[in-house]
């Protein structure tokens, strides 16, 4: 496992539809085990590696490069910065992050908090709604007016760390999925299949990139590898856990963007138990992956999600288990390299 390409990844912004920068990254990893690699019009990436059999069908691997960011609305006359979400936020979860707002130069921010002095006790039970947000450049006005414009992105800034058995970060969604990709994909051997390990934009914003890479590239089968919610936190009821932390790769039937095909949920359990690839079983009320996008292209295409647990999912501090990353890069080398034995069944 290497922690510093992981890193790496989380580094590197990806606002959706301003994925160029991440993309360089990804195609630096695939290019020398790929047979090919190809991007479309609007930057999904796919790198293939050719399978034996003459009769080789097409099977899409999935990782969205895109995080959860925020695009600047409006700068004030003073100089402050508002913005708009791009993805799912909480906005208790932004203020007093520090930013990078990426205008003409790439420039460090801070979210503005009002001073624990100045605040009275009601105003502490209250929740700051998100367009009353600002970003502090510590510039004069002149200078932000210069430098950034309205719809230029914004990504939070927080390094990756190893925490005890943990990594620890922003954006582990999806680079953390991107990563097992790039690692399965160099682990794997020959399929009977043609392998497509495809990197895809705008997932956070209704996962829109994967249904147009999907139908471009036909496949027979699709795969998405995305994070999935551990609540296994206090506060919150067993029932309600979802999947835990170092349970193993999820196998995911259900979320509310995709219902896994029961047969592909089947071949993905049968190769973890044959491997004895820890596991366990993902049923999410809420979220989706790249899969609810592949699952609408064209006339419909079987597809699953392996999963990788992580706590305090859409925050700076997401966190995943180190164990369950290799288990999901295990079960998804697995899955590529003997996805010739999987055949629906009608
Ligand atoms: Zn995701």
């Amino acid at each position: 496992m290497s922690f510093e390409l992981l890193r790496e990844l989380c580094a590197t912004p990806a606002a959706p539809g301003r994925e160029d920068q991440f993309r360089q990254i990804v195609r630096r990893e695939l290019e020398p085990i790929a047979d090919e690699i190809t991007q479309d019009a609007v930057g999904n990436l796919f790198a293939v590696r050719k399978g034996k059999s003459k009769s080789a069908r097409k099977i899409m691997v999935a990782a969205h490069m895109d995080e959860i960011a925020l695009m600047v609305r409006h700068i004030n006359k003073d100089g402050f910065v508002y913005f708009s979400p791009l993805g799912g936020f909480d906005p208790r979860t932004l203020v007093a992050q520090r930013v990078k707002v990426h205008g003409r130069k790439t420039l460090d921010g801070c979210i503005g908090i009002k001073a624990t002095h100045f605040t009275t006790p009601e105003d502490r039970k209250k929740v700051t709604p998100l367009p009353d947000l600002f970003i502090d450049l510590g510039l004069p006005a002149d200078e932000v007016a210069e430098l950034v414009r309205v719809g230029d992105p914004i990504t939070l800034e927080r390094e990756l760390i190893p925490m005890g058995n943990f990594y620890c970060g922003k954006t582990l969604d999806d680079r953390v999925g991107v990563y097992t990709m790039i690692e399965a994909f160099k682990r794997m051997e020959q399929s009977d299949d043609d392998i497509y390990a495809v990197a895809t934009v705008q997932e956070e914003v209704g996962v829109r990139g994967a249904r147009a890479a999907a139908f471009g590239l036909d496949p027979d089968v699709g795969l998405a590898l995305d994070i999935t919610i551990a609540a296994d936190t206090p506060g919150i009821e067993e029932q309600n856990h979802c999947v835990g932390m170092d349970k193993g790769v999820g196998i995911k039937v259900f979320d509310s963007w995709s219902i896994s095909h029961p047969q592909l949920v089947d071949f993905l359990r049968e190769l973890a138990e044959e491997h004895s690839v820890r596991y366990q079983m993902e049923v999410l009320p809420a979220g989706g992956t790249d899969a609810g996008g592949m699952f609408a292209s064209r006339a419909g295409i079987p597809v699953g999600t392996l999963s990788i647990p992580c706590r305090y999912t859409h925050s700076v501090v997401e966190s995943v288990h180190r164990d369950d990353v290799e288990r999901c890069i295990e079960l998804t080398r697995l899955f590529m390299q003997h996805s010739g034995r999987f055949r629906l069944q009608s």
